[in-house]
């Protein structure tokens, strides 16, 4: 092949979709607009000479569990992912937490009478994940591969979290599947809410939830290594305005979301393709802080030590308060609150006997409010003395993380709503191409969406070949 192509952006989208070009054998350029690749996959000093943040995705389900990059030799360029003993703690004012753990059985005796139907719900997806992960991660098919599993998920995924939650006896496993089904940005009364639950819980016990060693930089570097096994480069501090300007390529994969696809696209996309993509909707925002701290995060209940990832925000009655204020615009009292703590179980990412943490809540897309105050009483709320231990803070409103990462539009770290339509027709009912024959989208505003899986250059960049040669 002696056509060459372009991708704009380096995060895992657009580093997916350049690699699957270079192994079809094409000659490819990645320009990215910051100084180090990784969009929202990158590890940073952030707050003191020695501690390791991760800017944005910290622990990595989907990129364990993805098909694709589970396809690449990424541990020999460098990719280590390290499992806490347990994938995810959730505190209780009781001062004890409920654990996602990742063994199924074990989860299941550890809640109680409602083992048996969490095993239920969970096990048919846990047990055939290598059927059930390609289904999920791939635009929404009427004519699934696997009908049978597809059927049932689509059964629950459908509903709103609190009506599947019904199934919960115990207020306690109530809370941890609120507290999975809150990273849907959704309120837990909407449809589809209930689907995030268990595509968070499902790797969870099927590929685990790890954190990379190093930060998700590594995972970054190890994408941009293998690339450059394969020829490919990235340019770094190459912003790109406009496509008309680069020059000689035969395909461009945009790592964009719709806003800047049209913008940079300008006059090479037709009108009415503009239209549909300025009538895209973005989600709700997020409100960052990053710590350093002197120890570790003093929670009352001693389990949450055992997880990198820990979800603050009591029982679902709380969460669904909270979420469902920032679904209607609004600010929560007490907001959702996700923690990672990775320096407990990597050693890398601060000086010896302290530590960082990375916390996050939900805000109204382009929120200028500071959340700092709440965010930290929900955690003091948990672990008595936590503020005592930051050594210093960084905080990140929505323009501040959209400053470092030009597709976090208004805080969005998920590249778009879901909803229904955006469900199934992401950005548009084109999903990968756009009205341009050599112009193409792959950044998580396409299906499957928002995570680190690089499913969505995965697919967009077979999309591009198959119709480059006339498929
Ligand atoms: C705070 C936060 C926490 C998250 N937590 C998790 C998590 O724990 N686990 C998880 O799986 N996911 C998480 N996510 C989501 C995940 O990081 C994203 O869904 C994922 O990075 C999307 O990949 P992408 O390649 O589509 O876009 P991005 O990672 O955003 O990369 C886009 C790239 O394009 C570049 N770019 C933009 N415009 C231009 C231009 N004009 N010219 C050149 N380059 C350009 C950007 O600089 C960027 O490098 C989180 C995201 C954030 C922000």
């Amino acid at each position: 092949m002696n056509r060459k192509a372009c991708v704009i952006g380096a995060g895992p989208n657009g580093l997916a979709a350049a690699i699957v070009l270079a192994q079809a054998g094409m000659p490819v350029d990645v320009l990215e607009a910051e100084s180090t690749p990784g969009g929202a996959a990158r590890t940073l000093e952030l707050t003191l000479p020695g501690f390791r943040h991760d800017f944005g995705s910290a622990v990595f389900p989907l990129a364990a569990g993805s098909p694709f990059f589970s396809s690449l030799p990424l541990a020999s360029h460098g990719l280590r992912w390290i499992h806490s003993p347990a994938a995810l703690a959730h505190p209780l004012d009781d001062g004890t937490a409920v654990m996602l753990e990742r063994d199924l059985d074990r989860t299941k005796d550890t809640l109680g009478t409602d083992g048996p139907a969490w095993d239920k719900l969970m096990r048919p997806f846990v047990e055939h994940w290598t059927d059930f992960a390609p289904e999920i991660l791939r635009p929404v098919s009427f004519i699934p591969r696997h009908p049978w599993l597809m059927a049932r998920f689509g059964m629950v995924a459908l509903q709103p979290a609190r009506v599947a939650a019904r199934r919960f006896r115990h207020p306690r496993t109530r809370a941890l599947f609120a507290g999975l089904a809150a990273h849907s940005f959704l309120s837990l009364d909407e449809p589809l809410s209930a689907a995030f639950a268990i595509l968070m819980a499902v790797p969870a016990h099927a590929v685990g939830w790890p954190i990379a060693r190093g930060g998700a930089q590594s995972l970054t570097n190890a994408l941009c290594s293998f690339l450059s096994t394969l020829g490919g480069g990235v340019r770094t501090s190459t912003p790109v305005q406009n496509l008309g300007a680069l020059g000689d390529y035969s395909l461009f994969l945009c790592d964009l979301t719709p806003r800047q696809l049209a913008m940079v696209g300008g006059q090479r996309l037709s009108e009415s393709y503009i239209r549909q993509l300025n009538t895209y909707r973005y989600g709700s925002g997020v409100f960052k802080v990053d710590y350093a701290l002197n120890a570790h995060i003093p929670w009352k209940a001693p389990e949450c030590l055992r997880a990198a990832t820990v979800h603050v925000g009591g029982s679902m009655e709380e969460i669904a308060v909270s979420e469902k204020a920032v679904r209607s615009g609004q600010h929560a009292d007490r907001p959702f609150v996700l923690v990672a703590q990775p320096s407990l179980f990597d050693t890398s990412r601060a000086p010896a006997g302290k530590h960082t943490a990375w916390a996050y809540c939900h805000v109204p897309n382009g929120s200028q409010v500071n959340m700092l105050a709440k965010l930290e009483d929900q955690i003091e709320r948990f672990a008595p003395g936590f503020r005592d231990c930051i050594l210093a803070r960084r905080v990140f409103l929505p323009a501040d993380l959209e400053s470092m990462d030009a597709n976090l539009v208004g805080g969005d770290v998920g590249g778009g709503a879901v909803d229904i339509r955006q469900l199934l027709f992401r950005p548009t009912w084109r999903h990968y191409a756009t009205s341009a024959r050599d112009i193409y989208i792959c950044s998580a505003s396409t299906p499957p969406g928002g995570g680190v899986h690089g499913m969505c250059g995965y697919h967009a960049a077979k999309m591009a070949l198959s119709r480059l040669s006339g498929g």
